[in-house]
């Protein structure tokens, strides 16, 4: 035997055991997404590199070290996406979608990083990102975040907190970071490396520092909330504002930015203290610029993005109960004869609207009532042998009594007793 292939590192199987909670939040993802007008948008996974490096900015852990870069066999520099909202703006423009037009859009699936794995961080991850589109005023701000709120509340999932920032104009980060240079100038001797690097290039992400040893000093450094623009100053009055009017609890963090480089305005992130140093579940904000900035015309925009892994690992601490939806009923095959007819019957008993799992590939009864109970299903048709012309055994899984009977009865029995997990059937 040869050896085994294992995954690769950080990327993760989802086996069915886990996948019911997965679907039960997709679900509910979806019906909340609905509600609020969005439809959803699917994106190639693979991207030019020149998207992220334009869109994310050079000096970001993304773009310095956690892309999957590679060239294909024409020489292309292609890069499997790390976060979905430069494929979503690339899209919008590409096919005219932006122009003079309001959109919400929504998607789902796996980003790319190549970051160390540890628990709710993972070198293939998935998201659940919104985007939105054409609406410059702080009221779709609003909306994002109540879309958000809702969908806890639809997955039970409560204690999260909502940290709230504005970024201020791209003028008055200028003149922020004059003084947060200066601060952080003064402070060099106890910056680390990659802050020193960040302090040149990009100073604000210092303050995204994930280094225990900085928190002091980030602490410490002035202020973005005192230096915004009177007009972001307003934007994000009124936005705190609303949100109380709707009662959404938050905290003003002026110290949260966001770790990508096209944020303007509001950014927002909701954490939660349940899952160790992996806090932040969802993460989102304005990005007025980066539209005309991948060389669509000026168009406002904001969106967010939920860490899946993160989420579910909350839902499954939480014990949402999100069992499979297992069969109605197990078909064993009494003798190798009945084996056709039994895939006849099969398809009869689906046509009826029930879900049929067929023991295929044969065995004594014994084994076959065993698979019977680990299928899940609350019945088992015993079909063949002696009862193959005149009808079937239905035997009832949980207290074991079986009784022989016509097909089209045990049909109609079956369909009475499965009514409601038939109609809810998704
Ligand atoms: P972090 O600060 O945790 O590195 P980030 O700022 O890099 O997060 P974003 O790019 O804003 O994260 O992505 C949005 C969300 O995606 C995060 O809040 C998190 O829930 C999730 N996420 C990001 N990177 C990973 C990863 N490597 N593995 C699992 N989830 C991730
Ligand atoms: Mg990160």
């Amino acid at each position: 035997m040869s050896h085994a292939i294992q995954a690769v590192r950080g990327m993760n199987d989802l086996l069915p055991d886990t996948v019911p909670v997965w679907q039960r939040f997709e679900r509910a993802a979806r019906d909340v997404l609905h509600a609020y007008g969005y439809t959803e948008i699917r994106l190639p996974l693979l991207e030019k590199t020149e998207l992220f490096a334009r869109s994310i900015g050079d000096v970001t852990d993304i773009v310095e070290k956690e892309m999957y870069t590679f060239e294909d066999r024409n020489g292309d520099s292609l890069t499997l996406r790390p976060e979905g909202t430069a494929g979503c703006v690339r899209a919008g423009i590409e096919n005219g979608l932006l122009h003079n037009q309001v959109q919400r859009f929504w998607y789902q699936g796996p980003m790319f990083r190549h970051e160390r794995p540890q628990k709710g961080r993972y070198r293939q991850f998935h998201q659940l990102g919104v985007e939105t589109f054409g609406m410059a005023g702080p009221d779709i701000d609003v909306e994002l975040i109540l879309l958000c709120a809702r969908l806890w509340r639809a997955l039970g999932v409560d204690g999260l907190e909502l940290q709230l920032n504005s970024l201020g104009t791209l003028a008055a980060r200028h003149l922020y970071r004059q003084q947060l240079v200066a601060y952080l100038e003064a402070h060099r001797a106890e910056l680390d490396e990659d802050s020193l690097r960040r302090l040149d290039k990009n100073p604000m992400r210092v303050l995204d520092s994930k280094n225990p040893a900085l928190q002091t000093i980030i602490a410490g450094a002035p202020n973005l909330q005192d230096a915004l623009d009177a007009e972001s100053r307003e934007h994000f009055d009124w936005l705190c504002e609303s949100l109380r009017a709707q009662g959404v609890v938050f905290r003003i963090n002026p110290r949260l930015v966001r770790g990508l480089d096209y944020y303007s305005r509001t950014v927002f992130e909701w954490t939660t203290d349940r899952l160790g140093a992996q806090s932040a579940i969802c993460a989102g904000g304005r990005f007025d610029s980066l539209v005309e900035h991948l060389g669509g015309r000026p168009m406002p925009a904001a969106g967010f993005a939920i860490g899946l892994e993160r989420l579910i690992e909350l839902l499954t601490r939480e014990g949402v109960n999100a069992a499979a939806q297992a069969p109605h009923l197990y078909l064993a095959v009494l003798d190798d004869a009945a084996g056709r007819g039994a895939l006849g019957l099969a398809e009869r008993l689906r046509d009826a609207g029930l879900r049929v799992q067929l023991n295929c590939g044969g065995g004594a009864l014994k084994s076959q009532l065993k698979r019977a109970d680990r299928s899940g299903a609350p019945y088992c048709l015993l079909y063949g042998g002696e009862t193959e012309h005149q009808g079937v055994a239905l035997k009832d899984l949980r207290s074991g009594e079986q009784q022989e009977l016509p097909v089209e009865r045990a049909i109609e029995f079956l369909k009475g007793r499965t009514a409601t997990a038939v109609t809810t059937f998704d």
